[in-house]
């Protein structure tokens, strides 16, 4: 006959066996739902695209540290390479596009099988030297016209008040700071296209230097055949000062997460 003793710690075995058993599945299923988010930037650009991608990092990984989902940054943009990619749930772009054929490549065929993306400002930048026909279509044909100067805040209309991305918006919103961007063609021409948020008229002229006096200027958008927005924030460094705005950006991500579940 065992003593009390011994069955005590048999016991105590038994729950050690348990917990580490509960404790595995805990773990395996922690790593199994972690989301990575990869943002790229370069350093080397316009100075106010540097400091709008340095603010974005440190905005991104307090969101990650929030919200449960792992977040890094890389300068290189090299690391666009398939094995790079594997396991990223979401590509950020802050402030660029990548340059050479392979990395351009690599992120042709991370999208096309399901990759997100949620680009910023320049990283949508593309001109006739840009020679990169595949990302104008990826954007939903927009290309880049021109831009307001100085950069200066602006009123902002939500088309799509019932997207996830702007639920915690008001119908018509306050942007801080931004050079705006126009596009010709428009990204709205494209029937595969759902323009999220767009320029309000009432901004009009806007600019003092270089003025938009008028017209449809799509700010944030999705080319629904990808997992995809672009928003056009992202110059200088008073874009994180709204935290409505901020909210935005938050709910962009969460969303273009959830959908690679
Ligand atoms: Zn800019």
């Amino acid at each position: 006959m065992k003593s009390k003793a011994s069955r005590i710690i048999e016991t105590k075995r038994q729950w050690v066996v348990l917990l580490a058993i509960l404790g595995f599945f805990l773990t395996t299923n922690a790593q199994q739902t972690a989301n990575h988010v990869l943002a790229f930037y370069s350093p080397g650009v316009e100075r106010d695209h540097v400091i709008f991608a340095e603010q974005a990092v440190k905005f991104f990984a307090a969101e990650a540290r929030a919200h449960g989902f792992e977040f890094s940054s890389t300068t290189d943009w090299n690391n666009l390479n398939a094995t790079k990619l594997q396991g990223v749930q979401l590509i950020l772009w802050l402030n660029d596009s990548p340059h050479t054929p392979s990395q351009r490549a690599a992120f042709k065929n991370y999208m096309e099988h399901g990759g997100g993306w949620m680009g910023f400002h320049a990283a949508a930048y593309n001109d006739e030297s840009t020679g990169w026909p595949w990302f104008v279509n990826f954007l939903g044909g927009a290309v880049f016209y021109g831009n307001n100067w100085p950069p200066l805040p602006a009123l902002l209309d939500v088309d799509d008040r019932s997207s996830p991305v702007t639920r915690r918006v008001l119908p018509h919103f306050m942007s801080p700071a931004n050079e705006w961007y126009i596009w010709k063609p428009s990204p709205r021409a494209n029937p595969t296209v759902k323009v999220l948020i767009t320029l309000a008229r009432t901004n009009y002229p806007i600019g003092l230097k270089d003025t938009i006096e008028g017209g449809d200027v799509p700010v944030v958008w999705s080319n629904t055949r990808y997992r995809m927005i672009y928003v056009n924030m992202g110059h200088g460094n008073e874009i994180f000062n709204s935290g409505e705005q901020n909210r935005l950006f938050e709910d962009a991500l969460e969303l273009l997460l959830r959908q690679s579940r």
